[in-house]
């Protein structure tokens, strides 16, 4: 079983009488990527914020490595690297001079062989003594991932880190974020892009209006067995009747017309049409779709 890293529990963040986060719980397990997903604006920064305790929750709890946030900060930070906001860099000071003087903020033992190896992680080998100014976006976000590696954090937080990189930086960074699990590393990350999510992350928790509107594992949440059928009815009243006592009622997600759509796993669908002849509900056609339509 895996152990949990982070623990959210029923978190808010208000403004005024804006709710950006409306209580929110979730739980990441250590080793994991785990992917927060929802439009501009449903309040995955301002949770990625509160678990870097750069703002403070209105109300609700946060555990990380089995520590209070409140009480344990720095003990937590020490082992957490983020890039939260556009990191900040000395653009007229080399990649190599910009982690050293990062290093010397942090009260660790940082050396030059530390450094080196970060840069070649992230793969601005050849570059490192080069001045900022002249790196591509793409670099400077790479850079940016250096400065959260440097002390070797446990836990690493990283806030829609695909923005502005092409779709070859995008798999560059793809590929990093997996080899940094396979050494063990929890990563947290957010995007808007359900493929960037689906494509990398083991768990996933789906933000909107500030809450977490549904989460788990992506296979669960997105996987191939998971359909969206529909039925043409040809008696819409009857199966309307019927539904509701039925197993099914938490499947249904929606009719229209005369067209109802429920999300099951494929392997449903025979049962679904027993039912239907059992209860003499006829239907002209039915059809699925794979997987969930998830549309922002
Ligand atoms: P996301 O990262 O998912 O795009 P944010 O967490 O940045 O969303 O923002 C969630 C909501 O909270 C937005 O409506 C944003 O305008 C609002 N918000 C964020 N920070 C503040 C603040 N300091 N004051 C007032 N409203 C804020
Ligand atoms: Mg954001």
């Amino acid at each position: 079983m895996a152990q949990p890293i982070v623990n959210i529990d029923s978190v808010y963040k208000q403004y005024g009488t804006f709710k950006a986060v409306d209580g929110i719980s979730l739980t990441i397990d250590e080793g994991d990527i785990y992917g927060f997903l929802g439009p501009n604006g449903a309040g995955k920064s301002t949770t990625l914020r509160m678990l870097l305790s750069l703002i403070k929750p209105t109300a609700g709890s946060i555990e990380i490595m089995g520590k209070s946030l409140d009480k344990s900060r720095n003990d937590i930070l020490a082992e957490t690297g983020s890039i939260i906001e556009k990191p900040d860099f000395y653009l007229y000071l080399s990649a190599k001079q910009n982690l050293w003087l990062l290093s010397k903020m942090y009260n660790q033992n940082i050396g030059a062989k530390r450094i080196q190896e970060v840069i070649q992680q992230v793969g601005l080998s050849g570059r490192e003594n080069d001045k900022v100014k002249t790196y591509s976006h793409g670099m400077k976000q790479r850079l940016g991932l250096a400065q959260a590696l440097l002390h070797n954090p446990k836990l690493i937080i990283l806030d829609e880190p695909t923005t502005g990189l092409d779709p070859q930086g995008i798999i560059e960074l793809r590929e990093l974020i997996l080899k940094l699990k396979n050494e063990g590393k929890t990563v947290v990350l957010s995007s808007h892009i359900l493929s960037e999510i689906q494509l990398i992350a083991d768990s996933m928790v789906i933000i909107n209006n500030g809450k977490a509107v549904a989460q788990g594992k992506v296979n669960s949440l997105l996987g191939d067995d998971d359909v969206v059928v529909y039925v043409e009815l040809a008696d819409t009243e009857k199966f309307n009747t019927e539904i509701g006592q039925s197993g099914f009622v938490a499947a249904l997600t929606g009719i229209e017309h005369n067209v109802a759509a429920l999300k099951l796993a494929k392997q449903e669908i025979p049962h679904l049409v027993s039912w239907l002849n059992d209860k003499g509900i006829a239907f002209y056609a039915l059809d699925y779709k794979k997987g969930w339509k998830i549309i922002f």
